[in-house]
């Protein structure tokens, strides 16, 4: 039998992005209103173990990549021992985390030492008081945070993890810290990468008017630093697209989800943190992996859940079937980015 999961044009999913938990220390203006969001039960959230399993399934149908996220993966306890466990099994050949960076002083080394090989750090802005308004911290306590993060950075690159840099631009807030933040690629081995604000959630975050495109940050970035040339991605797969200056040990990227899409390429699936398999994150189709776990399936019949969600990735999220329905109602917080 078949042990790979493809969903419709031929796409071979073979990267798993796993939420470990919907709980996060920030409230970034873009993915969370300044009131926080509705938390899981603690009782609805996968144990590690249970994590683990369908870790094993997944890996069985030929998913190789996995990517930690959240809500804010390192405010989980117990993290670094899960991801030991994860690496002992050796069941991905590439294990990465998606993280805001706040807990990294002290969580890198163990990091490191569990088997993560890359870390996407999520920095919106150099000066601590911007910053502070991003994560929706306005004031001290937020540029508390804004050196916290830095530090994060400064750990993760000192420790040899493989770094980028993920930054969502919002007009009138953040979007006088690009070059600032583009600039790091000229300094430092690290992707900075600009994401467009997805109206994720039902887009209750999203205004047209705060709306960078990829092409008019391109433009105001190549204004300050001159041309930006195309660069190939090492990982065609990956949704960024890459452009360098001459000699720059870095790379600036753009995912561009909304001005530009790219799910012809798109090979992940993602697991919530409750246990929802998800085909796509612009859609809200959802299957349920936690009841069946816990009600005793086998893992044959895990795997039939696994490719009836490959099934269901649409062509594009824009062409989403009845069942779909886009726009997601999570938000990105609760889904995993
Ligand atoms: N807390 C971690 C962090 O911030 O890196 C991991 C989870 S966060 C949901 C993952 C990524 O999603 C972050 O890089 C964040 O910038 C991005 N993100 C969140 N909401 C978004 C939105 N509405 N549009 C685009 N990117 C978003
Ligand atoms: Fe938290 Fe990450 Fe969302 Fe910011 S983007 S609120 S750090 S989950």
């Amino acid at each position: 039998m078949n042990q790979e999961l493809t969903a419709s044009g031929g796409r071979r999913l073979t990267y798993l992005r796993l939420s470990v938990t919907d709980r996060c220390n920030l409230r970034c203006r873009y993915c969370m209103p300044p009131e926080g969001v509705p938390k899981l039960d603690h009782g609805d959230v996968l144990t590690y173990e249970e994590i683990l399993r369908l870790a094993r399934v997944g890996a069985s149908l030929g998913l190789k990549k996995l990517r930690l996220t959240g809500g804010e993966p390192l405010v989980r306890r117990g993290l670094a021992g899960f991801i030991r466990a994860l690496n002992e099994e050796g069941l991905f050949q590439d294990l990465r985390l998606t993280t805001n960076g706040i807990l990294l002083p002290e969580m890198a080394a163990s990091l490191k030492a569990a088997g993560v090989v890359g870390l996407n750090i999520s920095l919106d802005a150099v000066d601590p008081a911007i910053y502070a308004e991003m994560v929706g911290l306005p004031g001290p306590a937020g540029e508390k945070m804004a050196g916290r993060a830095w530090a994060g950075f400064r750990a993760a690159l000192s420790l040899g993890f493989e770094t980028k840099i993920n930054c969502v631009p919002i007009r009138g807030v953040n979007d006088r810290q690009l070059t600032a933040l583009a600039r790091l690629a000229l300094e430092y081995p690290v992707d900075v990468r600009f994401i467009e604000h997805m109206p994720v959630g039902r887009g209750r975050l999203w205004e047209e008017s705060c709306f960078l495109s990829a092409g008019e940050i391109l433009t105001r970035l190549e204004r300050e630093l001159g041309r930006l040339e195309p660069r190939p991605a090492a990982d065609p797969s990956a949704p960024a697209r890459l452009y360098a200056p001459a000699n720059a040990p870095g790379a600036i990227g753009f995912i561009s989800a909304v001005s530009a899409h790219f799910c012809s390429g798109c090979n992940r699936l993602r697991l919530t943190a409750d246990g929802k398999l998800k085909p796509c994150l612009l859609t809200d189709r959802e299957i349920n992996l936690r009841e069946p776990l816990r009600t005793g399936a086998s893992d044959q019949e895990l795997r039939e859940l696994f490719r009836a969600a490959a099934g269901h990735k649409p062509v594009s999220h824009l062409e989403a079937k009845p069942g779909d329905s886009a726009p997601a109602e999570r938000g990105m917080s609760r889904i995993g980015g």
